[in-house]
């Protein structure tokens, strides 16, 4: 296809303002899918994709489309992941288009995560063109959103499209936008080839898969190409464009973006963000590459029966050949036994991860408290990254513990402000900025990602019954007066409890998880005490009373069905505890002990 005829672009939105909605009617309008292929969210493939409505790898599809000037022109669209998680596949897939359509719910206004995405656009020096979704709606207010669009992000909104990509409404008029608006790429067809890996993920059918965006030269079936970064090279099986469908094709010219597979044995071998190039042929220069992302949030993952070990370990293979920013190492636990230290890009990965763990793979998981990573200077000179609370050196050993900080930023409606900023003080946060968006404030705060990653946005959608919007990125480490919380239960420390927190909320945050367990653990033949202690002190402490009676006294000799029945009933409910000394405690302790109120 000629330059002048490619036009590639992403969509960029905050949750729920429609981008998925979107993409699916300009797949529908340009004809991509037959109707009976047509089901919603085309794009968003996996199932928790679809039931959570959200993005969470990067999508492309090629359209064709037949202008009003009378010329077909090729439409690449590169969806991206909408939540903060995974800002990281946002940035890369950014690079490789020239354009964005900003999508901005009309009835809603600019929200924390509309920024966010619209600052990855222009970091990427994409052209940005505003479109007003959901204009069908009696609360859509164009000329406020419009006039918010220019104060905060600073772009023309004058003629942005206003369309409803439910009812298709002026889907038409994003087409014409996007073919006079947005810039079509450059290259050079005849220069050796030089091409972007954007994104692999292995398909049980093909293998693994690899897309990448051609920036000059050629790709062709039958051709050897080398992966600069890592030098691996490989002769093409199959070079094809995703229309969402996979279509062969007979090669791939500069500004197109497509797929190829080339017997590649693993996800791992392939570098996103590596330049690809002719083995013969080599380009001069690579690509600017992009750092990996780096897991920011740890926590055990094991398996309730110990025997499922080795189906865990097979089950998160399978997950990481998919997705290379989670990552897992064995690690043994005094109570749980075998398992694995897992590293997620933030919370939302972790619980995806640990849904389809339990959903696809039928494995039952206890999953130990989430923990971010500690820089630890210890008194001889060095520094640990400390991914696990229970490794904790002892306190004489440490001469700081540094913890990474987050600066985020929230939008909310002015009567919910009150309640935020004492949340994020209470998290011990650091105000930096109060402003106003149209009616809505704006704060931005530094905060510990620790406070943040068990149940910060939980609280703040409730506080703000979901108006409230959430957005952050990493920031630096800084020292911190924290101290290692231990829990024990009956008097057995419980190492997949251990927490560090900080010094001024460590007695508070005990009382509440021993409250917590109490609730949580079932009586015992015998009394359990629950306790909390920092250092060797303790700090908080609770009773589990003893259970009065046996559950199947009630059943008189002859009901032996019924008795079964219970018993049953019983093993079932053990099944889904962990046994420490001898105490069992319920599976979702763990996580619900770790809530904080
Ligand atoms: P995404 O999170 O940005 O991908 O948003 P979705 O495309 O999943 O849309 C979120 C919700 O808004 C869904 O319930 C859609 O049906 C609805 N929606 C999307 N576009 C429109 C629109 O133009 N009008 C109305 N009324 N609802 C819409
Ligand atoms: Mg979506």
């Amino acid at each position: 296809t000629p330059l002048d005829h490619i036009r590639n672009f992403s969509i960029v939105a905050h949750i729920d303002h429609g981008k998925s909605t979107l993409a699916d009617r300009l797949i529908q309008t340009t004809g991509g899918l037959e109707a009976r292929e047509m089901k919603e969210q085309v794009l968003d493939s996996m199932d928790i994709e679809r039931e959570r409505g959200i993005t969470i790898k990067a999508q492309t599809v090629r359209l064709n489309y037949k202008a009003q000037d009378g010329e077909t022109y090729v439409l690449n669209l590169i969806d991206t992941p909408g939540h903060v998680d995974f800002a990281y596949e946002v940035s890369r897939s950014m690079a490789a288009v020239e354009g964005s359509l900003l999508v901005v719910d009309a009835s809603q206004g600019v929200e924390a995560q509309t920024l966010a995405n619209v600052y990855h656009a222009l970091d990427a020096n994409h052209e940005i063109v505003p479109v007003l979704n959901k204009v069908d709606l009696p609360a859509a207010d164009i000329p406020r959103v419009k006039a918010q669009i220019e104060d905060v992000i600073g772009i023309d909104a004058s003629d942005a499209v206003e369309i409803s990509a439910k009812t298709g409404l002026n889907i038409e008029g994003v087409l014409e936008a996007i073919v006079t608006r947005l810039p079509a790429p450059k290259g050079n067809p005849d220069a050796p080839l030089k091409a972007l890996l954007v994104d692999s993920w292995y398909d049980t059918y093909l293998g693994v898969v690899v897309l990448v965006r051609i920036i000059d030269g050629t790709m062709r079936k039958g051709q050897r190409i080398r992966m600069m970064a890592s030098g691996a090279v490989y002769e093409l099986d199959r070079v094809a464009v995703q229309t969402p469908k996979l279509i062969e094709v007979q090669a791939l010219t500069p500004g197109e973006l497509g797929v190829f597979t080339a017997s590649i044995k693993e996800v791992a071998d392939t570098n996103v963000g590596d330049t690809i190039t002719d083995d013969r042929k080599p380009t001069a220069e690579a690509l600017p590459g992009f750092r990996p992302a780096q897991p920011v949030v740890f926590c055990g993952l094991f398996p309730v029966d110990a025997s499922d070990f080795d189906e865990l370990r097979a089950a998160m293979g399978k997950l990481r050949l998919n997705d290379a920013s989670f990552s897992f190492e064995m690690e043994t636990s005094a109570a749980l036994g075998f398992g694995f230290r897992c590293g997620f890009l933030g919370l939302l990965h972790l619980e995806i991860i640990q849904e389809r763990l339990s959903r696809e793979f039928d494995l039952d998981l206890i999953a130990t408290a989430p923990s971010v990573v500690y820089e630890v200077a210890l008194t001889d000179g060095e520094t640990i990254a400390l991914h696990n609370p229970a490794d904790l050196p002892d306190v004489m050993k440490i001469e700081e513990i540094r913890e990474p900080w987050i600066k985020a930023t929230i939008l909310t409606p002015d009567e919910y402000l009150g309640a935020i900023l004492k949340l994020c003080q209470d998290r011990r946060g650091i105000q930096n900025n109060l402003s106003y968006v149209g009616s809505r404030a704006m704060v931005e705060y530094d905060l510990p990602l620790n406070e943040v990653v068990f149940d910060f946005y939980d609280r703040l959608k409730s506080i703000s019954k979901g108006y409230a919007s959430f957005d952050y990125k990493l920031d630096t480490h800084r020292v911190g007066d924290l101290v290692k919380l231990t829990v024990l239960v009956n008097a057995e420390p419980v190492d997949a409890l251990a927490m560090l927190v900080h010094r001024t909320v460590a007695e508070s945050r005990g009382r509440q998880m021993c409250e917590k367990l109490k609730e949580l653990i079932p009586p015992h033949l015998f009394v359990i005490p629950i306790q909390a202690a920092i250092g060797g002190k303790i700090i908080a402490r609770e009773t589990v009373r003893a259970m009065r009676k046996d559950v199947t006294a009630k059943c008189y000799g002859g009901d032996a069905t019924r008795k079964r029945k219970l018993l049953d009933k019983q093993k079932k409910g053990k099944a889904k505890m962990r046994q420490y000394g001898n105490v069992n405690i319920p599976q979702e302790a763990f996580i619900k002990a770790l809530k904080m109120g």
